[in-house]
């Protein structure tokens, strides 16, 4: 078994090699190459009965495991939506996983507790949320939309739910056509049903949700005796990062009395600058709100901000007090366990507290800043090629365009020509991106926010880019 001398021995050389992958991790494939099966015929049917040397583990991690790693940290990610890290991020995990503390109540991680209510007030702060807000880190986007929707239901239903079961009442959810899937999984766990998920359609220019549509779907459901619970607004879709208008989905919510969450999964970062607060006006009307410091704020997967205005309601949506868990505290201090769903929680701000304080707030606006402007600056020069076409207003970091050569005009040809460039730049290994299909189009997703992300790393893109889609039949 490993002892401390050779803990500490293969510490600096893990550090060794983490330093130098961060540091040429734009060499690598960016797509993993390998083939269903690959990886899982070179690893052993069964564990060792005996144990093994740290360097054979450590050899074999570089030898079968790296070539079955996508490089999500490499600056020619543009695939989906970022999954950053950053040095000062990676510090704090290696000393978080170092602590191993479980932080599920206050006494038994004082200082997690309570950095945790200090970054969520700071990152509030940093990003224009309401004051009456308050914060806790969930894992992940989904978890938090999970939670909104529970507290919603528990609400609504007196917190009858919890106690008895469903009544007859059928209650309703609200999202646009664009919004994310884990919106469909929440309204499955909770036991909603997702026969009481509502899709509202969009506008045609900017894919956002029409809040007449919504209105109108919420009358019809009420004249026919249903019960809307909760409208999910979001502020940068997955497939093309439209904004739905929170202001006058507000409105409607605060009419006819319905919980109004907001998913800024993605997009949630850019409220560091002030210059894109108009995203979310109206967002005082909200009762809960998502954003992944995780995705593009430069701190490693897992930490999701979840912020409500109630939070009584949060917590008794979730608390249960068995005698074991009681502590001598519990009415003075945050126990954020009843805050959410698992009882066992990481230590997630330390991650944040590190990047939060190495870059500070105005290094992370030049950053994510600079992605923004180089983002549409080549969203300009796309849109001025005769043989490109830009499909989506670029009103943050990501660009949804295709291509398009003179003659080729049936939407079946135009599809597979860019499905088919999609698959040659991803095999390529030089770059990573993604697709989306906009009203059956098949559109190339660019996300331009990775941690290391430098202008030439676009322009490069690009250049590539037209070479492959120019040499395409
Ligand atoms: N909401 C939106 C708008 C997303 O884009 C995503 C993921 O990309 C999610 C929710 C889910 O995020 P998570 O993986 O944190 O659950």
């Amino acid at each position: 078994m490993l002892k401390n001398k050779e803990f500490r021995q293969f510490a600096h050389e893990v550090a060794d090699w983490m330093a130098n992958y961060l540091q040429n991790v734009d060499q690598y494939p960016v797509k993993s190459q390998v083939q269903p099966g690959d990886i899982l015929q070179q690893i052993p049917e069964y564990p060792p009965e005996n144990e093994e040397p740290m360097n054979n583990i450590f050899n074999d991690f570089k030898r079968i495991i790296i070539p079955g790693i996508s490089h999500w940290q490499s600056p020619n990610w543009f695939a989906y939506f970022q999954a950053n890290s950053s040095y000062p991020s990676i510090l704090a995990e290696m000393i978080t996983a170092t602590l191993g503390a479980q932080c599920m109540v206050w006494e038994t991680s004082p200082a997690a507790a309570e950095l945790e209510e200090r970054m969520m007030q700071w990152l509030k702060n940093l990003t224009g949320l309401p004051e009456n807000f308050e914060g806790v880190i969930q894992d992940t986007a989904s978890t938090s939309t999970l939670c909104a929707i529970l507290t919603a239901r528990e609400k609504a239903s007196e917190f009858g739910i919890n106690k008895s079961g469903f009544p007859a009442t059928r209650y309703r959810v609200y999202c646009s056509l664009e919004a994310h899937s884990s919106i469909d999984k929440a309204v499955r766990i909770s036991g909603l049903g997702h026969d009481n998920l509502v899709r509202i359609k969009t506008h045609i220019n900017d894919l956002s949700m029409d809040p007449d549509a919504l209105e109108k779907s919420l009358m019809k459901d009420i004249e026919n005796g249903l019960k809307p619970l909760c409208v999910i607004a979001t502020i940068g879709t997955t497939g093309t990062m439209a904004i739905d208008p929170l202001e006058p989905i507000g409105e409607i919510c605060q009419k006819y009395k319905i919980w109004l969450h907001v998913d800024a999964a993605y997009a949630g970062t850019a409220m560091f600058l002030p210059e894109y607060r108009w995203m979310i006006k109206g967002i005082e009307l909200a009762d809960s709100y998502v954003f992944n410091p995780h995705k593009w704020m430069f701190t490693n997967f897992d930490c999701s901000a979840y912020y409500v205005k109630d939070k009584e309601s949060l917590i008794r949506t979730f608390s249960i007090m068995p005698e074991y868990l009681k502590t001598a505290f519990d009415e003075k201090v945050n126990n954020y366990r009843d805050w959410g769903i698992q009882l066992g929680r990481r230590f997630r701000a330390l991650k944040l507290w590190f990047v939060l304080r190495s870059y500070g707030a105005e290094g992370i606006r030049k950053v994510i800043g600079n992605h923004v402007f180089w983002a549409q600056n080549l969203a300009a020069e796309i849109g001025k090629q005769p043989d490109f076409e830009i499909m989506a207003p670029c009103l943050l970091n990501m660009i949804c365009f295709r291509y398009h050569p003179e003659g080729v005009d049936d939407a079946e040809s135009l599809n597979r020509l860019n499905e088919k460039l999609i698959r040659n730049l991803n095999i390529s290994g030089r770059m990573y991106v993604s697709h989306t299909k906009i009203k059956s189009n098949f559109v190339i997703r660019f996300a331009a926010g990775q941690t290391f992300l430098q202008e030439r790393h676009l322009l490069d893109a690009w250049l590539f880019i037209k070479e492959e889609a120019r040499k395409l039949e």
